[in-house]
């Protein structure tokens, strides 16, 4: 059953991959992009929900699918650095670091834009957000198409990022043209967002890629993002981070310190909700727990923070469908590398944050 409420207009077709039909796929789906169509697209973070970044109406139709509110701008992704150069005024010769450390891949650079990126695309900053990504269906799909292509994550506004084409289907069957299904993601979580348009580099959302590893090639970083909406807010200089973020129907709790401080207030308020009637869900990373209940996702070990985000959105999915009305959510894994991101998309989904 599609979660969405709104009208849905059209007949989505899916487009699984196997091994021998992946030009006839991609020719067929560059086509539906070409028409002006929308075509959701596995990348190596999560599926994207692609149409021509040059045309607005095509744009448009990104905005109307998933509800997204019109001044958050899309990610456009190119398969080259000359798609690049044809989006942007001038790549600063940091940027231009940054390009050949870490595209293709999980890296999302925002610069200054040319005329021909439409308004609606960049929510009318005189920006743009542009990556290459790693995923060869993705990228495919850019070059034969012949066009940048825009896409963000392919959910409906505001629930959590979809990791396969199941996912996408549950948001949005019936208002996008196609899905092309290549199975699970493999990283689980989105790109990091760093703005190199201004005087000094910020990083806006923090991603697979760490504050760590970009400082390696280009020196000190800003951190210009907030891990919850309650955060004083600052000047909003990535117009997502003010929006709800990756939440699923059930309440989120998050339970941040020691894994043994973590899990046994886990225990204790599992007892307490589960006596009130609340059906309750558990997103773990400690084993030991599978002992209290079926409606438990293990999110992966403390100390492998890429395992934990592949199981991050999944996770949050799936408690939804076994029927919970509460997640307690386990933030005892290591936040260094990609936990950064892992604990940022985890406070946002939050209702309650609780420091033990
Ligand atoms: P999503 O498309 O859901 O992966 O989110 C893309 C993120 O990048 C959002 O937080 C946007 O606000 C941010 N973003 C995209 N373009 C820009 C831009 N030109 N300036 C600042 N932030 C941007
Ligand atoms: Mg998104």
């Amino acid at each position: 059953m599609a979660h969405n409420t709104t009208k849905m207009n059209k007949q989505t077709r899916v487009f699984k991959i196997t091994s021998s039909n992946l030009s006839e796929v991609i020719r067929e789906c560059a086509d539906i992009i070409q028409r002006g169509g929308t075509v959701a697209i596995p990348t190596e973070t999560v599926y994207g929900l692609g149409a021509n970044a040059l045309d607005p109406i095509a744009v448009n139709r990104i905005f109307y699918a998933k509800g997204r509110p019109a001044d958050n701008p899309l990610i456009v992704h190119v398969a080259s650095v000359q798609q690049l150069e044809e989006l942007v005024l001038e790549i600063p010769p940091k940027a231009l670091s940054l390009i050949e450390a870490f595209w293709p891949g999980p890296l999302t650079l925002i610069l200054k834009r040319k005329g021909i990126v439409p308004d609606i695309t960049t929510g009318g900053l005189d920006t743009v957000a542009v990556r290459m990504p790693s995923d060869i269906v993705a990228r495919e799909l850019i070059r034969v198409a012949g066009k940048p292509i825009a896409a963000p994550s392919a959910n409906i506004s505001g629930r959590p990022s979809p990791t396969n084409a199941a996912h996408v289907l549950y948001d949005l069957d019936g208002k996008i043209d196609a899905v092309i299904d290549a199975g699970n993601t493999c990283i689980g979580v989105e790109s990091t967002v760093i703005d190199m348009s201004g005087e000094k580099p910020a990083i806006l959302r923090p991603g697979y890629v760490s504050a760590k590893k970009i400082e390696e090639i280009i020196g000190e970083v800003e951190i210009g993002y907030n891990n919850h909406l309650t955060d004083p807010p600052g000047i909003v200089r990535s117009p997502g981070m003010k929006y709800t973020h990756y939440s699923p129907s059930a309440t989120v709790m998050l339970l941040e310190g020691t894994q043994d401080h973590v899990s046994n207030k886990i225990r204790e308020m599992y007892a307490e909700l589960t006596c009130k009637g609340d059906r309750v869900g558990l997103l773990v990373t400690d084993m030991a727990l599978s002992s209290l209940t079926n409606d438990i996702v293990y999110l992966g070990a403390k100390d492998e923070p890429e395992e934990v985000a592949r199981n991050l959105f999944l996770g949050l999915r799936a408690l939804d469908e076994k029927g919970v009305n509460i997640i307690l959510a386990d933030g005892s894994f290591t936040h260094e590398g990609v936990g950064t991101a892992v604990m940022n998309r985890l406070r946002k989904a939050s209702e309650m944050i609780i420091q033990l």
